[in-house]
C-alpha cells in the first residue's frame, strides 16, 4: 500500500494504484498541511486546490514569501540535463510554464534565449554529446552541438581560446522566480488555500504506525492527515529532527553582480563553462557571474558572501568575456543562498519510508524554482490519484538511497 489515505489497493513500484475514488473524496479529506511557503509548497498547494482538495494549509516561518532559497535564484531554465527523468520534469515544467499567465494568471517570465555550455577538451564534449543522446530520445531534438565557430555567433562575447566546442539549446533561458512563487500561492488562496507565515513547523506528532496526525509548532498542534515537506534546503534537518531519514543537505551558492552596464544584452544566453561550472547572464541591467564552491566548510548554513571569492570572480570574469572590462562588481549587492542537495542531485518525491503519510517534494539540488511547476502536479497526482500520472516518478522515489539505486547521470550537468 502507498500509505495515501485515500487508497487501498496495492500497484506500482509498491506504491498504491490509481484509486479513482480518491479524486471525488479529496473534499472530505483530512487536512493537508505543507511545511514551506517556497515555490515547491506553493505549487504543490496551488495543484492540490486545482484537484479539488478543500482543506490546505502551508505554513512558513519566513514572514512573507521569498524567505527561503526561491528569491535567490537566478532564474535559469533548462531541459540540457544527462539523465532522461531531469530532462522530462523540464520538458513538463516547459509546457506549464507556456501556459502560465493562462493557468495560473501570472507571469512566469519564461524567455527561451538559451543555455550555451562550453566544453574545453575532448572529454568534456563526450559528457555533453552522451547527455545529448539522452535529451534527444527524451523528446529535445533542438539541443545540439556546437562548433567553435557557432559559439562566436551565438555569443560573441565569450573568449575562445582554450575553447574545443560545446552544446546549445534554444529553448532553454530564463524565468523569474519570484513571479513564479507569488503566481502559485495567490492562485492556491483564490481556491482556498489557507497561507500562514511566521509559523514553523517545530516537529510532527506521530502514531504508533509512524503516521503523522498531526504539526507541532511554538503556539499550535495542527492536526494533518497529509504532511507535504516542501521546507527546502531545511527538508533534511526537519525530517530527521522527527525521526524520518531524509538525505538532504544544505550547498551554499554565491552569485557576484555587477554595476549596471550595457557591455551584454539581456538577451545573451546562460553561458556556462563545463570545466568549473563558472556561468554567467544578464538580469535587470547587471551581469550575474557564479562559479560553484563547496559551500562554506566552517558553516554548511551560512549564506554569506565570501570577499575572496567575489575577488576571484573579478578576476576571472574579464578574463573569459573581455567586454567586462572596467564593468566592476557591485559588491553590496552580491547575495548568497543555499541550494537543498540530495546525494544523486535529483529531486525527492514520493511518501517517506516509515512514514506513510508524509509526503516529500524537495531536494532538488538547485533546479527547484525551475521542475517547481512540473513537480507539485506530480506531487498533487501522488496525493489525489494515488500514483503520478504525468510522468513515472519512480527514479525519483525516497526509498531509493537505501536501495543502492539512486539516479546516476554525470553530474556535470
Ligand atoms: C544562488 C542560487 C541560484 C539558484 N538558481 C536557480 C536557477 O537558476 N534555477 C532554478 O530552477 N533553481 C535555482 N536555484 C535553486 C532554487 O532556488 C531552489 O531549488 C528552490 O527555490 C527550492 O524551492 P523550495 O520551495 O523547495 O525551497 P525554498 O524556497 O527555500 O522554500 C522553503 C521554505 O521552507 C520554509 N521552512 C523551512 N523550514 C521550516 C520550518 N521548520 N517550518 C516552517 N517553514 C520552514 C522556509 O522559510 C522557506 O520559505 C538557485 C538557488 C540559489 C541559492
Amino acid at each position: 500500500m502507498c500509505g495515501n489515505p485515500c487508497c487501498t489497493s496495492p500497484g506500482l513500484h509498491g506504491q498504491v494504484l490509481i484509486a479513482t475514488a480518491c479524486l471525488t473524496t479529496l473534499a472530505v479529506m483530512p487536512a493537508i498541511v505543507i511545511l514551506g511557503g517556497g515555490v515547491m509548497g506553493a505549487s504543490v498547494a496551488y495543484h492540490l486546490a486545482a484537484r479539488g482538495a478543500r482543506d490546505i494549509l502551508v505554513i512558513d516561518r519566513a514572514d512573507g514569501p521569498g524567505g527561503g532559497s526561491t528569491s535567490r535564484a537566478t532564474g535559469g531554465f533548462r531541459a540540457q540535463y544527462a539523465t532522461a527523468i531531469n530532462v522530462r520534469l523540464s520538458l513538463l515544467s516547459r509546457q506549464k510554464l507556456l501556459r502560465f499567465r493562462e493557468e495560473i494568471g501570472g507571469e512566469c517570465g519564461y524567455e527561451p534565449v538559451g543555455y550555451l555550455w562550453l566544453a574545453s577538451s575532448a572529454h568534456e564534449m563526450g559528457i555533453l554529446a552522451e547527455a545529448r543522446a539522452v535529451q534527444h530520445a527524451e523528446g529535445l531534438p533542438e539541443a545540439v552541438e556546437v562548433s567553435v565557430e557557432d559559439i562566436a555567433r551565438i555569443n560573441p562575447a565569450v573568449v575562445l581560446d582554450g575553447i574545443a566546442g560545446g552544446a546549445f539549446c534554444a529553448t532553454d533561458g530564463f524565468i523569474h522566480p519570484y513571479g513564479i512563487l507569488e503566481g502559485y500561492l495567490s492562485a492556491a488562496a483564490r481556491l482556498g488555500a489557507r497561507i500562514e507565515w511566521g509559523v514553523e513547523a517545530l516537529g510532527l506528532q506521530r502514531d504508533a504506525v509512524g503516521s503523522v496526525n498531526a504539526v507541532r509548532t511554538r503556539t499550535d498542534t495542527i492536526p494533518a492527515g497529509i504532511v507535504v515537506n516542501a521546507a527546502g534546503a531545511w527538508a533534511g534537518d526537519f525530517a530527521c529532527s522527527c525521526g524520518v531519514d531524509e538525505p538532504v543537505t544544505p550547498l551554499r551558492r554565491q552569485v557576484a553582480r555587477t554595476v549596471r552596464t550595457k557591455a551584454l544584452p539581456w538577451s545573451m544566453p546562460m553561458t556556462i563553462y563545463c570545466a568549473d561550472g563558472f556561468h554567467l547572464r544578464v538580469r535587470d541591467g547587471r551581469v550575474l557571474l557564479l562559479r560553484p564552491t563547496p559551500g562554506d566548510p566552517a558553516d554548511p548554513w551560512s549564506d554569506r558572501v565570501d570577499p575572496a571569492w567575489l575577488d576571484d570572480i573579478a578576476a576571472a570574469a574579464p578574463v573569459r568575456v573581455p567586454a567586462l572590462r572596467g564593468v566592476a562588481l557591485d559588491r553590496a549587492r552580491a547575495w548568497a543562498g543555499l541550494y537543498e542537495m540530495s546525494p544523486d542531485h535529483h529531486a525527492i518525491l514520493g511518501w517517506a519510508p516509515g512514514c506513510p503519510n508524509l509526503l516529500l517534494v524537495n531536494g532538488n539540488s538547485g533546479h527547484g524554482v525551475m521542475h517547481a511547476p512540473a513537480l507539485g502536479l506530480l506531487a498533487a497526482e501522488i496525493v489525489a490519484h494515488g500514483a503520478a500520472r504525468s510522468l513515472d516518478v519512480h527514479a525519483l522515489r525516497p526509498s531509493r538511497f537505501a536501495e543502492g539505486d539512486p539516479v546516476r547521470g554525470s553530474s556535470l550537468l
